[in-house]
């Protein structure tokens, strides 16, 4: 990738550009996939003729509804609700629901656009979508954040179906939401329709390591990277950013398999534990307090809070972007060649910008693209509709081991793509071959829909 859209897929990067104006970051993502894509038009003439490519990026369906709901004190808010359905050619759409002031539609298609080809990498039936809204959950109380997500699902429960549509989780949305969303869905269409939701409670229709899986996955996948170079886990510094669901997970497995996390984050700054991270200690602070890093620090004496400058500061082997998109620049990623990382692998969507990828391939640092590394939360969302469909529950054993047999699989998939298509060790390019091909080979057996 050297920033540039080849030749022969310009005209439809100009064509997705002139429709879609402004939505910055579908563009970005939409041009990172282009990149990747001319080398298959030159053996495939057939999707060339029937604009294949250009199908695959616009999306089937997008909803945008109003969201009414009121506040403790009685105020009411508007805010705005997006279900964008990508792609269906490999299943019902699938993908996450994201709460935060900066969602817009353009972020909500870049991360459904994302999602079709990560989807389509895990091996499992599932098309691509996402979804979301603009609501700020920070500081709401359980009422507010039930009512709000009662008001959202009360417009997008026709959307949905275990057939047709399955939400899940993402920023700002966790088990509590879940619960809600899943309630009034019940509520309303008078089904208990396990599969139409997932990342649901253990004890109503949830599957175990669906929590834990996007960050051991993220894990598994650096621990294959790094098996392919003759190394391990063994003896690493790994910095995480964020503290959410994925940096919380993919901190416990990198401990759990050698490596050493020394460093986690949120939006209000970082903290850093030469000692390794204290995962009970950070569990408490933010899955049971909903506090901040700073709180960490407080109580951990080997920690020290910064709260200004960049987490990618401190020097690390294996460096886990695992918070929100572009959270790592060209500036950061020079920062991290100089001080000798030799892996980054995305635990988010898209949070490495594309000049932070240019300076990763010249400095020979191995890079995951989060379509692949981080694919392990819906592989195992996929696994819980399985359980779902069959009415069975699987043991976390089980379930770990199907994740990291997926993990390793799309690892070596994306290897051998690379490798076949002339750019061996290109992960980016063997993501982006790799899911397409399998979404192309469909949405061509469908005839034009
Ligand atoms: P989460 O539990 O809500 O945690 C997000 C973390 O990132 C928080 O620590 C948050 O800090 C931080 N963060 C969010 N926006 C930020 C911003 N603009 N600047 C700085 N920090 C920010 O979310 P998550 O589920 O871990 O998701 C993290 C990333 O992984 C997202 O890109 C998501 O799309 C991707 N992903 C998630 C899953 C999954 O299964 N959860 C699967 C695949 C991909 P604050 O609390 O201070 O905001």
């Amino acid at each position: 990738m050297n920033g540039e859209v080849p030749a022969s897929v310009q005209g439809i990067y100009d064509e997705v550009l002139r429709r879609n104006r402004g939505e910055t970051e579908f563009l970005q993502a939409v041009q990172e996939v282009l990149e990747s894509l001319a080398v298959v038009l030159d053996r495939h003439s057939e999707y060339t003729e029937m604009k294949t490519i250009q199908r695959i990026c616009e999306p089937e369906r997008q909803v945008i509804f109003r969201v009414p709901w009121q506040d403790d004190r009685g105020e009411v808010h508007i805010n705005r609700g997006f279900r964008v359905e990508f792609n269906s050619a490999l299943g019902p759409y699938k993908g996450g629901l994201r709460f935060h002031p900066s969602v817009n539609l353009g972020i909500v298609k870049f991360l459904g656009f994302e999602q079709v080809f990560k989807n389509a990498l895990t091996g499992m039936p599932i098309g691509g979508g996402k979804g979301g809204s603009d609501f700020d959950p920070k500081g709401r109380s359980d009422a507010e954040i039930m009512r709000f997500c009662q008001s959202f699902m009360t417009e997008l429960y026709r959307h949905l179906g275990e057939y047709t549509d399955v939400p899940a989780g993402d920023i700002g949305v966790g088990a509590r939401e879940i619960g809600y969303l899943f309630g009034q869905y019940k509520r309303i269409t008078n089904r208990y329709e396990s599969g139409v939701i997932t990342g649901k409670g253990l004890g109503w229709g949830g599957a175990l390591v669906r929590t834990e899986a996007t960050g051991y996955g993220a894990a598994f996948f650096a621990e294959a990277m790094m098996e392919a170079a003759g190394e391990s886990f063994d003896g690493k510094r790994v910095t995480v950013s964020g503290s959410g669901n994925v940096a919380v997970y993919g901190v416990e497995k990198v401990h759990q398999l050698g490596g050493t996390a020394v460093a986690c984050s949120d939006s209000s700054g970082y903290v850093v534990d030469e000692k390794g991270i204290d995962l009970e200690v950070l569990k408490q602070v933010k899955e049971v307090e909903r506090g901040r890093v700073a709180d960490y620090a407080d109580r951990v004496a080997s920690a020290s809070f910064v709260p200004d400058g960049s987490i990618w500061d401190v020097p690390c082997d294996v460096a886990m972007p695992s918070a929100t998109q572009n959270e790592l620049d060209g500036d950061a990623a020079e920062v991290l060649a100089r001080n000798g990382c030799r892996y980054v692998v995305e635990g988010a969507n898209m949070p490495a910008t594309p000049d932070a990828v240019r300076v990763f391939r010249r400095a020979g640092i191995a890079f995951a693209p989060g379509k692949a590394a981080n694919a392990g939360g819906v592989a195992t969302s996929a696994l819980e509709m399985q359980q779902n469909a069959s009415r069975d529950r699987w043991t976390f054993e089980h379930t770990e081991a199907r994740l990291e047999e997926i993990m390793r699989d799309i690892h070596a998939r994306c290897s051998a793509t690379a490798a076949e298509y002339g750019s061996p060790g290109d992960l980016v390019l063997g993501a982006n071959v790799a899911g397409f091909l399998e979404v192309a080979e469909a949405v061509h057996a469908h005839g034009l829909v």
